[in-house]
């Protein structure tokens, strides 16, 4: 069983949607299941909708899962293991206030030393604890022994009990921790392969310690994606970049198709370089994924969205853009050569069939030839319909051309018109208004 574990709190990053895409791809080439569990335990960074909002995103990519689940019903596992642990001396009652907390770590900041808990509560008593009101969490007691492991992509990692450390697992509110949660769960899921970014890498060894303080046995086996880069300023791509936000490239009409396929492109070298996801299970092998971190490149994007909108059935694309009509498809296809998005192509379209202004230098010219047009016959192709205009108004070249162009496109410039009117010679009365 595999699992994506997003995070309610704010729109689906690419980042995210590349560790679903490839939960995806992993859990069908192992013939494992993929559940989704939406970690929604931070109840204060939640954010109401976007768990919805995320399902909408994985079922628009094509992503399969077996269910859904919400993390917070699990409260009660969370909340009796931690109590098992503490049974087990395994964990303690920590009644250090945040000020005595912040306190420490001031003073460690000063004295160059990195933060580790102080272990002022960790051999506290029954009895003290028994007696003691103020509020507390429960913190795992660091592990007596190295945490090792090999991850699939960055390699093998040990960390010692003082880099684990005794960190808190349930809040003073009785809620677990992410990782206590995380840990948890994937345990009682029977969780096979975790696969996630990079920057839960230095989680990782906390979680394992969880469960080995719980007695669970079964490995894990680890798979931490390199995080993606801004290309101008090599840091992680942010929420102040739009195209880290999935929502926004969908949006700007980026095909779900070619957002997949760049993302599966990252850091990776494939066959071939267009490719849907079916296809990339395949052939896709997540150890050779490269270990560093992957640039962001918008260019690449566009050259493979317009790859994607090429390949697309031109009744599909006609849909896409809001017809129904094989054509317009195939119209919109013409315009290929300077569109990147379905957006370009939206406008060029609504172009054709939107209200036209005048034509700057040609008002006249115009007039003569909308009229011309609204009561000419029906002409199969362009070169039969240009010398009927001309001939029907006297206009001859750019006088002719330049607002012939304009009522049949809206716009001056342009591909060929004897290759755009074959697609739009049964809308003249439409577009001539
Ligand atoms: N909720 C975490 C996140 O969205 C999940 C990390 C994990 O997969 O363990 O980053």
């Amino acid at each position: 069983m595999l699992r994506f574990a997003p995070s309610p709190t704010g729109d689906m990053h690419i980042g995210n949607l590349r560790v679903a895409i490839l939960n995806h791809i992993i859990s069908r080439q192992k013939k494992e299941d993929l559940i989704i569990r939406i970690e929604d335990t931070d109840k204060e960074r939640n954010i109401e909708g976007k768990d919805k909002e995320i399902l909408d995103i994985l079922n628009l990519f094509a992503i399969d899962y077996k269910q859904v689940i919400l993390q917070s019903n699990n409260l009660k596992y969370h909340q009796q293991i931690a109590m098992q642990l503490l049974i087990d001396k395994k964990a303690f009652n920590c009644f250090c206030s945040d000020e005595a907390l912040e306190k420490d770590r001031e003073e460690l900041k000063a004295a160059g030393k990195p933060y580790r808990y102080s272990s002022f509560c960790e051999n506290l008593s029954d009895e003290t604890v028994m007696n003691c009101d103020a509020p507390s969490t429960v913190r795992i007691k660091k592990p007596t022994h190295d945490i090792s492991f090999k991850d699939v992509v960055k390699g093998e990692f040990t960390y010692k009990p003082f880099d684990v450390d005794s960190f808190v697992i349930l809040r003073t509110n009785k809620t677990p921790t992410y990782n206590f949660a995380c840990a948890v769960d994937d345990m009682l899921m029977n969780i096979s392969t975790v696969i996630r970014g990079e920057d839960h890498l230095s989680n990782t060894p906390k979680q394992i310690h969880i469960r080995e303080q719980i007695g669970y046995t079964q490995e894990i086996e680890y798979i931490h994606l390199p995080v993606i880069t801004n290309k101008e300023t090599g840091k992680k791509m942010s929420k102040r970049d739009d195209a880290s936000s999935v929502k926004w490239l969908v949006s700007e009409g980026y095909l779900p198709s070619a957002i997949a396929n760049y993302l599966v492109l990252l850091g990776y070298n494939p066959p071939c370089e267009i490719f849907t996801l079916e296809e990339a299970i395949e052939w896709f092998d997540i150890s050779k994924i490269s270990k560093s971190s992957a640039k962001f490149d918008i260019e690449k994007l566009k050259f493979i969205n317009r790859e994607h909108i090429k390949i697309l059935d031109n009744m599909r694309l006609s849909k896409i853009l809001g017809y129904a009509d094989e054509d317009l498809g195939a119209l919109a296809k013409v315009f290929m050569e300077e569109s990147n998005t379905i957006n370009d192509l939206k406008f060029k379209i609504n172009l054709i069939f939107g209200e036209k202004s005048s034509l700057d230098g040609f008002e006249n010219e115009l007039n003569l030839v909308n009229d011309c047009l609204s009561h000419a016959p029906f002409m199969d192709n362009f070169e039969e319909l240009k010398k009927y205009v001309g001939e029907k108004t006297s206009l001859k070249g750019k006088n002719l051309f330049m607002p012939l162009r304009f009522a049949l496109t809206g716009a001056e410039h342009g591909p060929n018109l004897s290759e755009i009117y074959p697609y739009i010679k049964n809308y003249l009365g439409e577009i001539i208004k």
